[in-house]
């Protein structure tokens, strides 16, 4: 505009001419209208942005929680869960770790058909979540196989935690056929990490053979790692 008008000053003032008032007004006007609507133009389509951006953003973030999620029961899936711990630990919080396995559970799918022991791993998985504290890690470790980790526990609080668990699903319903509520056990193994250099892997394997010998001395118990 301001180039405009400095043009039709020159021009005025060589030749002598004196630019009508008409051209000056137009001069003026027609650079003011356009930015105006350009410029309103340009916020209604930089806050257009900003929305999409923020829904993006929104989008992204449920994606991310999704893929950890074990899309049966909605608890970590392996990796995350594994991942999780790691990253805990790597900051230097210890916790205990507990493997779970449900005990005897290919006679429910033998009897009642997959589709129930499809539905008794999800209630399994609602009941872990009910005994466990805010801050503690689920995940399905594999098949009818869960782990919890317990962080900043002592261990008195994590054999009372897991032995909460224990109790928490051997005396709830997980399923129920023809109208009848059936029950399932759990064997659990327990691991505390003897330091923190030791590997995450031979923490899960003294937490597995501790399950193991949970299983060998009857089931439905808890046993702690040497
Ligand atoms: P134990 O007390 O020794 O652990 O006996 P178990 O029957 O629980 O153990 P086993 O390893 O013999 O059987 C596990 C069964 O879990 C076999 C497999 O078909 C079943 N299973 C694994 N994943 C799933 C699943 O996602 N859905 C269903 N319905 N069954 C599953
Ligand atoms: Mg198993
Ligand atoms: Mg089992």
């Amino acid at each position: 505009m301001i180039t405009t008008l400095v043009i039709l000053e020159g021009v005025s003032l060589a030749s002598g001419i004196d630019v009508p008032r008409v051209y000056w007004a137009v001069a003026v006007l027609c650079p003011l209208v356009l930015s105006t609507i350009i410029s309103g133009r340009l916020i209604h389509q930089s806050e257009t942005l900003n929305e999409l951006y923020a829904e993006l953003q929104r989008a992204h973030e449920q994606l991310k929680i999704a893929a950890q999620r074990d899309p049966m029961t909605d608890v970590l899936n392996r990796g995350a869960f594994l991942v999780q711990i790691g990253e805990m630990r790597s900051t230097g919080v210890a916790g205990w770790l507990v493997l779970i396995d449900v005990d005897h559970f290919k006679v429910i799918n033998d009897r009642h058909g997959h589709e129930t022991g499809d539905e008794a791993l999800r209630q399994i998985a609602r009941l872990l979540r009910e005994a466990a504290r805010a801050g503690d890690l689920i995940g399905r470790l594999g098949g009818e196989e869960f782990g919890l980790y317990l962080p900043r526990t002592t261990a008195a609080e994590a054999w009372a935690l897991t032995e909460r668990v224990r109790l928490h699903v051997a005396q709830s319903p997980a399923y129920v056929v023809n109208g009848r509520p059936h029950h399932v056990t759990i064997s659990l193994g327990l691991a505390m990490e003897r330091s923190p250099a030791e590997s995450l892997k031979d923490i899960l394997h003294r937490a597995d053979m501790a399950m193991y010998r949970a299983k060998d001395e009857g089931r439905n118990r808890i046993a702690a790692a040497a």
